[in-house]
């Protein structure tokens, strides 16, 4: 047997598994771009599982990680040679106060779930991902962002309170009064300071009925003023848009050999929430809008309009090399028309989801989401599927979307496909970058929660160990700083 079992199989309730077929699903993610196997997996059936399994990983100097549904794209929720903590098995809704509008329940507890649990109440949390099969853990870990976020910021933002296993094996509850520094930077820190066990969460009553309005925009300015003025005056509840590529011909490229002339088009979903459909005065909806034509309008009941819209295939030999970018409002124009010409060069763009959000920068405060300087944020999107052998160079296309990115003050959503040098976490956190050092080396000081992703400035214990691990040769010597290091 294993011998991370046999240590710890007295010490936990929940299960434990070094099954092959089991680490072979866990080693990788729905990006399945990273590949990283745990050698064991542990089901914990509470904190105190968990608080004896990371102190275990402590005392041993092993590294240890948390997975919900493994949606993450970029191998956040993988591990390497150590444990992996499969957070669905802590799966209960503990508690629904509607009165006080909020909901506790476990982090493995999925959004379906919740929102299973909460609309027979008429209650609904301020924002949902536009697609339920994650979890509460794994969306409050990267953000959690919706039609909605606009108005209410990240699901993040809509936290009151979380406990929290810390990387020393105690069981804290946090929120904003309490142990509030763990708390602000749990949430959206993707497992680096603590696993997330139970969570406090805010909700909101809805209105009955929904009217959605699809619009279409064959001009990028008209839309971004009609999105900076909806969301301005507040004047929807719910907002979503798409870009689509049109073909509109093909062209001799001056000799370079055939080309598709594409025209985009945007388009811009806003719903309403209503008592009643009477409620609702059009034309003071659309005054001042620009778009080039109202294409559709469905009215559904609030229970209909909340289920998501997309399917989700997830096609064996391929991989999902999506990625987000959050731009200043001023420079969104000039970003999304750059990279909407470089997308045929590089992906099927016919078959690529590509879209747009809005954030208001007042309303989304949370440390470890990083933010550009702006009021008004334009998100960008791109959900590209393409087949495994054929990744490498849309890989380096996105580095230089990245790149482009940053250059223009924007910043990354890291739940999506982030592959960041030391310069551009630097770049993603800005000022904010040495406290984040300080706070994992405060928090995790051997570096075992969660490695792999975010690229500090120091080596972690468990980094020196690895290395004197696969080095035994080397003789030890002081690292000595150079000049230009
Ligand atoms: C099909 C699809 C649709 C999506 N739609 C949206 C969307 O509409 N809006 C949006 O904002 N995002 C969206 N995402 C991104 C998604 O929300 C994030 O990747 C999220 O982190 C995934 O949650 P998960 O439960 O699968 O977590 P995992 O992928 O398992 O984990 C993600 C990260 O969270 C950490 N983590 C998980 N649970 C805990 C815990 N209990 N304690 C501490 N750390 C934990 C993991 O270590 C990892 O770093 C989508 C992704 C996919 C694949």
């Amino acid at each position: 047997m294993n011998s991370i079992i046999a240590d710890l199989q007295p010490l936990i309730e929940g299960e434990i598994s070094c099954d092959h077929d089991d680490l072979l699903h866990v080693s990788q993610d729905f990006g399945g771009i990273v590949q990283k196997q745990p050698k064991v997996i542990v089901r914990p059936q509470n904190a105190t599982d968990i608080a004896k399994a990371i102190q275990y990983a402590a005392n041993q100097n092993i590294t240890i990680s948390s997975r919900a549904s493994g949606h993450s794209l970029s191998g956040q929720s993988l591990n390497q040679d150590g444990i992996l903590l499969d957070m669905r098995s802590l799966n209960r809704v503990h508690k629904l106060h509607t009165e006080q509008l909020w909901f506790k329940a476990d982090a493995g507890v999925t959004w379906r779930q919740i929102v299973d649990a909460t609309t027979p109440h008429r209650m609904i949390p301020p924002v949902l991902t536009n697609y339920f099969d994650v979890t509460l853990g794994g969306t409050h870990s990267a953000a959690g962002l919706g039609q909605s976020s606009f108005r209410y910021g990240s699901q993040a933002d809509n936290c009151l309170g979380l406990e929290v296993v810390t990387a020393t094996g105690e069981i804290v509850w946090c929120s904003p009064n309490e142990n509030s520094e763990l708390f602000n930077h749990v949430l959206c820190g993707y497992g680096q300071f603590g696993i997330i066990t139970q969570i406090q969460h805010r909700l909101k009553p809805y209105r009955p009925f929904t009217r959605t309005y699809f619009l279409c925009y064959d001009n990028l300015d008209s839309f971004l003023h009609d999105e900076r003025l909806l969301i301005a005056e507040d004047r929807v509840d719910g907002l979503l848009a798409l870009f689509s590529p049109c073909i509109m011909g093909v062209t001799r490229g001056g000799g370079k050999g055939l080309k598709p002339l594409i025209e985009w088009f945007y388009r811009m979903q806003i719903t309403l929430e209503v008592d009643s459909e009477n409620d609702i005065d059009q034309e003071k909806l659309f005054s001042g809008l620009n778009f080039y034509r109202h294409v559709y309008t469905e009215n559904l009941t609030f229970e209909q309009f909340v289920q998501p819209a997309i399917a989700v295939p997830h096609l064996t030999g391929t991989v999902n090399p999506w990625i987000d970018v959050l731009l200043p409002g001023s420079a969104a124009k000039e970003f999304i028309e750059t990279v909407l010409g470089l997308v045929p060069g590089f992906i099927d763009f016919r078959m690529t989801p590509i879209g747009s959000f809005g954030l208001v920068a007042g309303n989304t405060n949370m440390p470890m989401f990083s933010l550009p300087d702006d009021e008004l944020i334009v998100g960008f999107g791109m959900y590209p599927t393409v087949p495994k052998t054929q990744i490498q160079p849309v890989l380096e296309q996105l580095k230089l979307i990245t790149d482009l990115a940053f250059k223009m003050g924007g910043k990354r959503y890291l739940a999506s496909w982030a592959e960041l040098d030391l310069a551009q976490w630097r770049l993603q956190f800005g000022d904010y970058w040495p406290k984040i050092n300080q706070l994992k080396q405060k928090y995790d000081p051997q570096g075992i929660l969660n490695p792999g992703f975010i690229q500090y400035e120091y080596m972690t214990a468990t980094q020196i160990n690895q290395q004197m691990i696969s080095q035994p040769q080397l003789p030890l010597e002081p690292v000595v700083a150079t000049s230009d290091s």
